[in-house]
């Protein structure tokens, strides 16, 4: 592209480390293309997260996402939070407004929209990071039980002072059927692992509606695994799609619909 053709579009960019991989640039520009907006969204390498601000103006953005593991240091880096995002300290979604960065947090969002087929109402979490963090707020919020369990104390500590029903693996016994249990680990992401012993797998999957990985891109071994049991699986894509999808309203000061963003995107995600 032209240098001045550049300087009339609004640029945008994912930030993250790795981010080649990342899908974000695709669905955006694809959406920007066929809704006729002028912008347009790279990727950018960031090592450091604490240099996301200054890389942000230095490169005249007017958005980007965040991915890992910058997510903190760009709920850091924002001059003014929406409350989601400042309630669970993590900001996936920056805006340029005049010269003040607002963070928002649409992961979150995403995931309870990618749900909602699932008419799921007992939730398992498996995985007690940051976007597990994120998740079990809105889905609380909207009148979800959440139960979270975790391979390590460490991160369940957070869940249990804000009330929630916590286990560590090996100390969990079930209380009656969970409807929806969740990969919210990176488990399978880079290797082959289950998220969770094959034994507590066995004990819950059989009662549930369905199992979701938050994974996407590949059919995990959590997905194979509870395929196996004949449960209906989705993997990560819905909510990638569903996050991408409330970040470019965000970018685009919501001037187009939800629906037919979703559309035009997920169009992008079979290209
Ligand atoms: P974090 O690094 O914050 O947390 C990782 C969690 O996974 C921890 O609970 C950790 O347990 C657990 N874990 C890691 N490896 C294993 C393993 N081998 N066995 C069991 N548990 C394990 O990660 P995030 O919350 O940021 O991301 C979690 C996943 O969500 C990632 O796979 C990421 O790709 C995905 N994601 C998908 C999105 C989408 O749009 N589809 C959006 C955002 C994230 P411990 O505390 O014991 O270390």
């Amino acid at each position: 592209m032209r240098n001045e053709d550049l300087e009339k579009k609004e640029l945008f960019t994912i930030f993250g480390n790795p981010v080649a991989h990342s899908k974000s640039p695709l669905m955006h520009n694809y959406a920007f293309k066929h809704l006729g907006y002028p912008g347009c969204y790279g990727r950018t390498l960031l090592e450091e997260g604490t240099r996301l601000r200054d890389t942000f103006f230095a490169l005249g953005l007017k958005g980007a996402n965040i991915t890992v593991p910058h997510k903190e240091a760009a709920f850091e880096a924002c001059d003014v939070l929406d409350d989601f995002a400042r309630k669970v300290g993590a900001v996936n979604t920056v805006v340029r407004k005049e010269e003040k960065l607002y963070g928002y947090n649409t992961d979150a969002p995403g995931f309870l929209k990618a749900i909602e087929p699932f008419d799921a109402k007992k939730v398992l979490f498996l995985g007690a990071g940051g976007t597990a963090r994120a998740t079990a707020v809105i889905l609380r919020d909207a009148g979800y039980e959440v139960t979270v369990l975790n391979r390590s104390e460490g991160r369940l500590k957070r869940f249990a002072q804000e009330g929630f029903v916590t286990a560590v693996y090996d100390s969990f016994y079930p209380e009656g059927a969970y409807d929806l249990i969740v990969n919210m680990t990176s488990a399978g992401l880079k290797d082959d692992a289950l998220p969770a012993p094959q034994a507590l797998l066995e004990a819950v999957i059989p009662d549930a509606k369905a199992c979701v990985d938050v994974i996407y891109g590949k059919k995990t071994p959590f997905l194979r695994f509870a395929e196996a049991q004949g449960k209906p699986t989705a993997d990560g894509l819905e909510m990638l799609l569903q996050q991408g999808v409330i970040a470019f309203l965000h970018f685009t000061d919501n001037r187009f619909e939800h629906q037919k963003v979703e559309k035009i995107m997920r169009k992008a995600l079979l290209l």
